[in-house]
């Protein structure tokens, strides 16, 4: 379930903890190989598989667009030559019982 949030600069996407697990879950990693030297390598070119850090602000105070100032920081692995490296600004996380997933 992907979910939205009103805020004053518009409608953003926002993750719920469960839609953030379900998407490391299901993270299409089929497009890697793992070598013996125990690297991730992509099929499509041979490059080495990076790891780009993605930060998603957590939002789990009562107002809106508030929370503690914590971050939950998600290694994200991309192909530096066939994809796009994934950007550093994730999706706000809004727990259960915060103002954007009440
Ligand atoms: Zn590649």
């Amino acid at each position: 379930m992907e979910a939205t949030a009103k805020t004053p600069s518009g409608v953003t996407a926002v993750l719920v903890p469960e839609e953030l697990n379900r998407r490391m879950e299901t993270r299409d990693t089929s497009r890697y190989e793992k070598r013996e030297d125990g690297k991730l390598y992509c099929k499509e070119c041979g490059s080495v598989i990076l790891g780009a850090k993605v930060a998603h602000p957590i939002w789990d105070g009562p107002f809106p667009m508030s929370g503690s100032g914590k971050c939950f920081y998600e290694e994200v692995p991309y192909c530096p030559k066939c994809e796009e490296k994934p950007s550093f600004h994730g999706e706000p996380i809004v727990p259960k019982g915060s103002h954007h997933n009440p």
